[in-house]
């Protein structure tokens, strides 16, 4: 896919103010700092369209996107951080639930992990959370230029075998690199192919 427009739309954290869901929907979700400001600007080539921030929790905002005039990018509030307070992480949780189970034309949402790191306990809650909900999500590992590719390998069967322990068979599995755009025609490919 070729990304000929990147436009910023809204911001909010509220379902009934995103935009009328009349084009296909793509959700990014993960922990804070997992490198999913940077993704989302190698996907859409723009060094600037999503924020990326060294203070982990600042966007805490469903962020929609148009590229192309054809279909939603959406940057999702990162989970997971340790800055905010119960209060605003109850808030998040309500509004990012409420999001993820009833925007009407979201058709996958990627859920970004950091390579280098073994299964995190939260990244397999939400993911268990997704499925119960029947919520169609694919995997990203992230930062891949960070770890030799033995060791990413090693990493991917691990996670494979904790997820198989819950799962029947794995969600799509991609792996990407900001710095040099690994994954990024895989990742928009996939895309192409499931916006029928
Ligand atoms: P976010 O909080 O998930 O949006 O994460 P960011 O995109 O802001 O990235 C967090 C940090 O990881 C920043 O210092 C990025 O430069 C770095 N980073 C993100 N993606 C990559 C990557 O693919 N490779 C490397 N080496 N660093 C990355």
């Amino acid at each position: 896919m070729i990304i000929k427009d990147a436009k910023f739309v809204i911001s909010n954290t509220d379902l009934d103010k995103c935009p009328t869901p009349d084009k296909a929907e793509y959700a990014f979700i993960g922990r804070s700092n997992v490198g999913k400001s940077s993704l989302i600007n190698m996907l859409t080539n723009n060094g600037k369209l999503a924020k990326t921030s060294g203070r982990p929790g600042k966007t805490q905002l469903i962020n929609h996107f148009l590229i192309n005039d054809e279909w939603y990018l959406v940057d999702l509030p990162g989970y997971g951080f340790a800055k905010a307070s119960k209060e605003s992480r109850f808030k998040w949780t309500q509004f990012i639930q409420d999001y993820l189970m009833n925007r009407e034309n979201l058709l996958n949402t990627f859920v970004l992990l950091d390579a280098r790191l073994p299964p995190q306990k939260i990244d397999l809650e939400f993911m268990n959370w997704c499925g119960h909900n029947g919520i169609s999500f694919s995997m990203v590992f992230t930062k891949i230029d960070k770890l030799s590719s033995t060791a990413l390998q090693k990493n991917l069967a691990v996670y494979r075998k904790e997820m198989l322990k819950v799962w029947e068979e794995l969600p799509p599995v991609f792996t990407s690199s900001s710095t040099s755009k690994f994954g990024r025609e895989k990742i928009l490919n996939y895309i192409d192919q499931i916006n029928v």
